[in-house]
C-alpha cells in the first residue's frame, strides 16, 4: 500500500455512488446561453440572478477601473493601504442597505469565518441551524467555540438550546443562513429575533442568496423583514446576485470596526481587486435606480415554478427563484442532468455532501437574464427528459 492508495479508493467510491463532481468548462460570458463545453447550452445553474455579470454598464465600471487603478491590490489592506474604491463602495453598500457600516472581504465564504472568528471563542456557544452554509460550519469551527446545532429553521427548538445551556458559557452567538441555497426556503427571520432578543445573543444571517434578491429593489433580507438595527450582522455576497466577487458584513459600527481590526481574512489576505470594487459599485447604482431586474427574476422564478408544478415534478418548498427539482438518488440526478445537457440545457445534479442523502436533486436557478423563450425551451427538455427517465408522466 503506498500511503496515497486511500485517496484513489475515496475517489473510486465517489465515482460509484454517482457523487464525484465533473466539472464543466465554460467558454463564453455568463447570461442566459452559454457555451458549455464547446456547446451553445441554455443556463440554468448560475448565481447570477439579475444578469449583472456581464452587464454592459457594470463591465464598462470594471474596465474604467482597471485602466486607472491596473489589476492587481498587491497588499492586503491593513498593510499597505486600500483604494478609495474599495472605501465609497463599504459607504455605498451601508447606505443602500440601511447598515451603520459595511465592511467588505474576498468573498461571502470568507466574510463568514472572518465574522464568527472574530466575535466568539473558546468559552463561548454558538446555535446554529442545522442547515447552515459550509462557510458557517467552518467559521463556528475555526471559532473554537462549542457549537449547538437546532432544529431548521425552528425558533422553537433555538430556545430550548439556550435554555437547556444556560450559564454555561460567557458569550454566544446565533447564527442562520437567510436562504437556504438548495432548498430556497427562508429563514423566520422576526421569530427567531425574538428569540436572540429574549436572551440579548448576537443575532447574525448569511444572506448571500437573499443579497439583490430579497428586499426592496434586492436590499436583503433585513430589510425584506423589515428588521433594521435589529439584526446584529448581516453577511452578504457580490459573487452571486452583484455579478462580480466579494462578501461583506453589513451592521452595527462597532463590529465593523472590531473585524476591520480582528477579521483574519481582512488582515492576511489580498483585497478583491479595484476592477471587482468598480463593478460592485456599479452593481448598487443600478439597483438603487429601479427595481426592474429585481421584477423581473422574481416573474421569471413565479412562472417557471408554477410551470414545472403543472407538469408534476416536485420543486420542494422554495419560496425564493432557487428551484430545487428533487429526484432522490444520486445517479438519478447524474443521469437527469446529463439528460438535459444532451438536449442543451446546463443544470448541474446535487448530492452528498451538498445535500442529504437520498434528496439528491437539480437546482434550476432562474434569472433575469432569462426571457420567456428561455424558459419555455427549459420546460420543453425538463418536460421530455423527465418522462424519458419516468419522473413525470
Ligand atoms: C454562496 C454562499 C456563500 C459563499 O459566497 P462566496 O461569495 O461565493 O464565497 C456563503 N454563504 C451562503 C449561504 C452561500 O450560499
Amino acid at each position: 500500500m503506498s500511503k496515497l492508495d486511500w485517496l484513489k479508493l475515496e475517489i473510486d467510491g465517489l465515482k460509484d455512488q454517482g457523487l464525484y463532481n465533473h466539472i464543466r468548462t465554460i467558454g463564453s460570458a455568463q447570461g442566459a446561453r452559454l457555451i458549455v463545453d464547446g456547446r451553445d447550452v441554455l443556463n440554468f445553474c448560475s448565481n447570477n440572478y439579475l444578469g449583472l455579470a456581464n452587464h454592459p454598464k457594470i463591465v464598462e465600471a470594471a474596465q474604467v477601473a482597471m485602466i486607472k487603478y491596473g489589476v492587481g491590490p498587491a497588499a492586503v489592506r491593513s498593510i499597505a493601504g486600500t483604494t478609495d474604491l474599495h472605501i465609497e463602495l463599504e459607504k455605498r453598500l451601508a447606505k443602500f442597505k440601511g447598515a451603520e457600516d459595511v465592511i467588505t472581504f474576498q468573498s461571502g465564504f470568507t466574510a463568514n469565518i472572518g465574522t464568527i472568528s472574530a466575535l466568539v471563542g473558546k468559552e463561548d456557544v454558538i446555535f446554529s441551524d442545522q442547515l447552515n452554509h459550509a462557510s458557517i460550519i467552518d467559521g463556528c469551527r475555526l471559532s473554537g467555540a462549542r457549537i449547538v446545532p437546532y432544529e431548521h429553521n425552528d425558533p422553537t427548538a433555538l430556545d430550548a438550546a439556550i435554555r437547556e445551556n444556560d450559564g454555561s458559557y460567557r458569550r454566544a452567538l446565533i447564527v442562520t443562513d437567510g436562504v437556504f441555497s438548495m432548498d430556497g426556503d427562508i429563514a423566520p427571520l422576526p421569530t427567531l429575533y425574538e428569540v436572540a432578543k429574549k436572551y440579548d445573543i448576537l443575532f447574525m444571517v448569511d444572506d448571500a442568496h437573499g443579497e439583490g434578491v430579497l428586499g426592496k429593489g434586492g436590499r436583503g433580507i433585513v430589510d425584506h423583514f423589515g428588521l433594521h438595527g435589529k439584526v446584529d450582522i448581516e453577511i452578504g455576497t457580490l459573487s452571486k446576485a452583484f455579478g462580480a466577487v466579494g462578501g461583506l458584513v453589513a451592521g452595527d459600527k462597532v463590529i465593523v470596526e472590531w473585524l476591520r481590526q480582528r477579521g483574519r481574512p481582512f488582515l492576511f489576505s489580498s483585497a478583491v481587486t479595484a476592477p471587482d470594487a468598480a463593478a460592485c459599485i456599479a452593481a448598487v447604482d443600478l439597483l438603487e435606480s429601479s427595481t426592474e431586474l429585481v421584477d423581473k427574476l422574481w416573474d421569471n422564478a413565479r412562472y417557471f415554478k408554477a410551470e414545472m408544478k403543472k407538469l408534476g415534478f416536485d420543486t420542494g418548498g422554495s419560496e425564493t427563484p432557487i428551484t430545487p427539482v428533487m429526484l432522490g438518488e444520486a445517479p438519478l440526478a447524474q443521469q437527469f442532468s446529463r439528460e438535459l445537457f444532451e438536449n442543451g440545457v446546463f443544470a448541474m445534479s446535487i448530492g452528498f455532501p451538498t445535500v442529504a442523502k437520498g434528496k439528491a436533486r437539480i437546482r434550476v436557478m432562474i434569472s433575469a437574464a432569462h426571457d420567456r423563450d428561455d424558459l419555455g425551451q427549459g420546460l420543453d427538455v425538463f418536460a421530455k427528459v423527465g418522462r424519458k427517465l419516468g419522473v413525470i408522466k
